[in-house]
């Protein structure tokens, strides 16, 4: 059941709606992954303009602000590469032209492995969280489709079949990644995101130790990150 990853699945695509989204949910594996060999991408759907109440931060500087925070996250765990999407933070919705954007981005980039949202979890009450979910597996089920989007397909971009899906903030784990090796540098990244999670951080890195801790119980780790895992 925690059978570990054949050495062909060398890349990896994550796909979320906001930046510090991959650093709250998976990023232990990402940079147990990466440091494995493994080559990931980051696909930020929105650059979290929305991500403060102070009347005086635009939206414009906020989204720059955070972009940069979260190629320094993205650094740190060893991602090789960060897109930025631009949609508008809160208003994301799943619609033909989101999944499209992401279905030729599946097609370029050709992942192995791509890591999402759950959007199923029972109570996911942010909008682009659900919306992030839905539209990445829609593009990645849309992607390896001839006749989806065909459009797409010229030069050398041929139809793309992602071998695996992970996804986290999920009700129905089916699979555990152990991070007790790179929990402290998840955390680290995380501290990244600064205009987020300061002054709290050392709350929130307990807290976050905590979660991953009772996330590893269940298989055997000290500490872990749970997943609803597809194979194809
Ligand atoms: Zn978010």
């Amino acid at each position: 059941m925690f059978q570990e990853l054949p050495d062909t699945l060398d890349r990896v695509m994550v796909i979320a709606a906001h930046p510090d989204d991959p650093e709250f949910g998976c990023a232990g594996t990402v940079v147990k992954w990466a440091l494995s060999g493994k080559e990931i991408v980051y696909v930020l759907l929105t650059s979290g303009d929305k991500g403060s109440h102070d009347p005086d931060l635009r939206p414009g500087r906020m989204a720059a602000l955070r972009e940069g925070e979260q190629r320094a996250a993205a650094r740190e765990l060893g991602v090789e590469r960060v897109i930025f999407l631009r949609h508008p933070d809160g208003l994301l919705e799943n619609t033909l032209e989101l999944r499209r954007q992401l279905s030729s981005l599946i097609r370029q980039h050709r992942p192995h492995i791509l890591v999402t949202i759950d959007p199923w979890r029972h109570y996911q009450l942010h909008p682009d969280h659900r919306a992030a979910g839905q539209a990445a597996l829609d593009a990645m089920y849309a992607s390896r489709e001839w006749g989806i989007f065909p459009e797409q397909l010229v030069d050398d971009v041929e139809p793309w079949r992602v071998r695996e899906a992970y996804l986290f903030w999920t009700d129905n784990a089916d699979h555990w990644e152990d991070i007790s090796a790179s929990i402290e540098t998840r955390i680290s990244a995380l501290a990244r995101h600064a205009s987020q999670v300061s002054p709290n951080m050392e709350k929130l890195a307990e807290r976050i130790r905590n979660w991953t801790h009772e996330m590893g119980k269940e298989a055997g780790y000290e500490h872990a990150e749970a997943f609803k895992r597809f194979q194809f």
